[in-house]
């Protein structure tokens, strides 16, 4: 009984993935930087997961050159060979400059008055 290694498939010439990535990011950017909602990010993978494209050794697309993880990730993102399509919903990231744990924004001022979610009174 023989087992067959199977040869993985190569990557695109890194010119190519370097134009990949570049115009991936500037559609993200373009897109509201917008992150897909879980189900739309598991249905990706499990597209990725039995493509004969996917790389298995780094979970790399051997079609763009891109990690499926991330790419799968992202809304504006696209399978290459039209397995998946990019959407236009998802989550924007967190609000930059937030302070993690404190809830209040590096920078802001809290207002005085009543707490609009919780109507309790500042300080
Ligand atoms: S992005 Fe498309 S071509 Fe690449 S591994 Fe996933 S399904 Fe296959």
């Amino acid at each position: 009984m023989s087992k067959e290694i199977k040869e993985e498939p190569k990557l695109p010439p890194p010119i190519t993935q370097a134009f990949n990535f570049a115009s991936s990011m500037a559609k993200f950017v373009k897109s509201g930087l917008k992150f897909t909602s879980k189900a739309v990010y598991s249905n990706r993978l499990a597209m990725c997961t039995y493509c004969d494209k996917l790389r298995h050794s780094d979970g790399r697309c051997s079609e763009c050159g891109c990690y499926v993880e991330a790419k799968a990730e992202i809304s504006s993102e696209a399978c290459p060979l039209g397995k998946w399509p990019a959407v236009k919903e998802g989550k924007t990231l967190r609000r930059v400059g937030k302070k993690v744990g404190t809830g209040k924004a590096v920078g802001s001022e809290v207002k005085k008055g009543k707490c609009g979610s919780c109507n309790r009174k500042r300080k």
